[in-house]
Parts: C-alpha cells; sequence; structure tokens
C-alpha cells in the first residue's frame, strides 16, 4: 500500500507543477498595463475604444523569484458564430523583468527584446529556449529570402487542403502571413522543432506558439485537443501539437475545422508570399484567401491538396504528378 500511496502523490506532485507551467493571466496590473501597452504600439486597434474585450496578458514562464516572465499579450475578439470568415486574435510573446522601477518589457520584434534576452539568467532560460530567442532578434543572420527552413504542419507524405490562401490575422490586415489548411487525420504537427508557448488555454484550444532557431516562429489557432508538453520546453521536427477544430479559445471566427497557420519572422508578422514551406511555393492572391501554391511548373488553387514532402523544403520529383 505504501508504494501505491507514493505514487500517487508524486503523480499529484507532478500534476500540480505541468499546471505551474501553463499560462495564467496575471495579477500584477502593472505588468498588465506594459503588456496592453505595447501590443497597442504594435496595432492601433482598429475599432472604436470599448467595443473589444481588455488585452489578456498572461504568464507563460517565470523565474523562480517572479522578477522574469515571458509572457504573452493578446487581444480577443468578440466569438462569432455563424458567419463565413476566420478571425485571429493578435497576440505576442514579451519579455519582462521587474526593476526598482517597475516592469521592463519587450515584445518579441522590439530592438529592446535582444538586451534583456541577454539579462536574462543563465539557470533560468534553457539552451533550447535561449537558442531560439537569439535567432529572433533583429540582429540575428536571416535565411535566403524566400526559404523558411519550415515543413508543412502535417505528417510529411500525406496530402491536405488548402483551404484559405494567404491571408492576414483578420483576413484582409497585412501582411497576408497565414494559409488555412485541414484535411488527412487532422493532427497538425511541428514543421520543424521548436521551443512551445501555448496562450488563451480554454477547453482543450489555445494560441500555440513555436518558437524555431532560425529566425521564424509559427502559430497555430483553432485546434482543439492541444498536446501537454510545458511552456518553454522544445518539441521535436513532426511532434503532435493538436487537432484541427473550429476552437475560438480567445473568440474570433471559423470557417469549419481547419488550422490557421502563421508565420513570424525576427518578432514580426512575415508575408507568406513566395516562401518555401515543406516543398511548396505559396503566391498570394490579390485579395485575401486567394492564391494559390506552385512546385515543378505545377500550382495548387485554393481548395486543392498539398502533398507535404518528405525532407521538407527537398523538391521531391517522384511525388511531382501526385494528385
Ligand atoms: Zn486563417
Amino acid at each position: 500500500m505504501k508504494p501505491a500511496i507514493s505514487c500517487l502523490s508524486v503523480l499529484l506532485i507532478c500534476l500540480g507543477a505541468a499546471s505551474v507551467h501553463a499560462a495564467h493571466e496575471t495579477q500584477d496590473p502593472a505588468l498588465r498595463q506594459r503588456a496592453a501597452d505595447a501590443l497597442a504600439r504594435l496595432a492601433p486597434l482598429p475599432l472604436a475604444k470599448g467595443s473589444l474585450p481588455q488585452p489578456l496578458v498572461e504568464i507563460n514562464r517565470e523565474s523562480a523569484d517572479r522578477r522574469w516572465v515571458i509572457g504573452s499579450a493578446t487581444q480577443p475578439l468578440p466569438t462569432m458564430t455563424g458567419v463565413d470568415a476566420d478571425q485571429v486574435p493578435l497576440s505576442r510573446l514579451f519579455l519582462a523583468r521587474q526593476t526598482d522601477q517597475g516592469w521592463q518589457l519587450a515584445l518579441e520584434g522590439e530592438d529592446s527584446f535582444a538586451a534583456l534576452l541577454e539579462a536574462a539568467p543563465d539557470d533560468w532560460l534553457s539552451a533550447d529556449e535561449r537558442r531560439a530567442w537569439r535567432s529572433q532578434t533583429v540582429r540575428a543572420k536571416r535565411l535566403a529570402p524566400d526559404a523558411t527552413g519550415l515543413g508543412l504542419p502535417w505528417q510529411e507524405g500525406a496530402a491536405w487542403s488548402m483551404t484559405g490562401g494567404p491571408h492576414g490575422y483578420s483576413g484582409e490586415s497585412q501582411p497576408y502571413d497565414s494559409i488555412d489548411f485541414a484535411g488527412g487525420d487532422g493532427r497538425v504537427l511541428a514543421p520543424q522543432a521548436g521551443v512551445i508557448y501555448k496562450s488563451c488555454l480554454r477547453n482543450g484550444s489555445g494560441l500555440v506558439k513555436l518558437v524555431h532557431d532560425n529566425g521564424y516562429s509559427s502559430t497555430y489557432y483553432h485546434m482543439i485537443n492541444l498536446n501537454t508538453v510545458a511552456d518553454g520546453q522544445r518539441v521535436a521536427k513532426g511532434a503532435y501539437l493538436g487537432k484541427t477544430g473550429n476552437g475560438l479559445p480567445c473568440g474570433g471566427s471559423t470557417t469549419g475545422p481547419h488550422v490557421h497557420f502563421s508565420l513570424i519572422h525576427q518578432g514580426k508578422a512575415e508575408p507568406v508570399n513566395r516562401k518555401w514551406l515543406g516543398g511548396w511555393q505559396f503566391f498570394s492572391g490579390s485579395r485575401a484567401y486567394q492564391g494559390y501554391a506552385a512546385r515543378d511548373g505545377g500550382r495548387v488553387n485554393v481548395g486543392g491538396r498539398l502533398t507535404h514532402y518528405r525532407g521538407g523544403g527537398d523538391p521531391a520529383p517522384t511525388a511531382s504528378r501526385r494528385r
């Protein structure tokens, strides 16, 4: 009986630890204000003040002394059902440090982020996490202009539909940094290794972000049945992230079960036009949700199926005639 009891208590400790590592809303009004102000600088809210819910400011990871935080600032949207649109809340991660003068806070992509990152304690950020974040700073080396080093977010060799071509987080908003995908077994997989953070967790859905170590980050919305990996942990290429769904954990709208996949480069929304992902080059149309993907002289329009190559962005001629 004794071993069983100790096993149970270990399990409870583990469960308790896991919940500590999940994003939770900050109770610190000063931190909340700093993060909300930073998000407002990034994108002045398009709607009249007061028409949107308050920004959600969450702590994803914090140091033991609580002076260092990796958090997320998200602008929730009203939840709209029965509309044929795909709207996703704006969200950014930030790094913050509490000083005697108050919180210093930098959003990913801001100039001050790099300095804050270098000042963060060694025993708090893992080597994986630090390497991934260093690559996101504007001083880091950039890949060839059209390369991303990323696959597509599902199993290699499988075909999924491009249900929406390049578009912004609210459809027509620029840049067109996002593409919608659905199909196959619905299991969304990491298109490259990365450090994971999950914000706005509600009923097994949330906003998922992978910080890769080549300057790119990728984000995922509408998924359900998210994995249970703790924030700040590295997931391998091909690791399960979640399932395509209609999740609206921070509001917005959805056109049916899919994943909204977005690209961020060095902390800023990156146009997907001309970018290579999983062996395909994507092209924007003149309007949101239009456009196409191409490889080997062939092209697939919106609604068509894309076979994810094995080996990421390398051309695979034997697969080029597959439909
Ligand atoms: Zn979308």
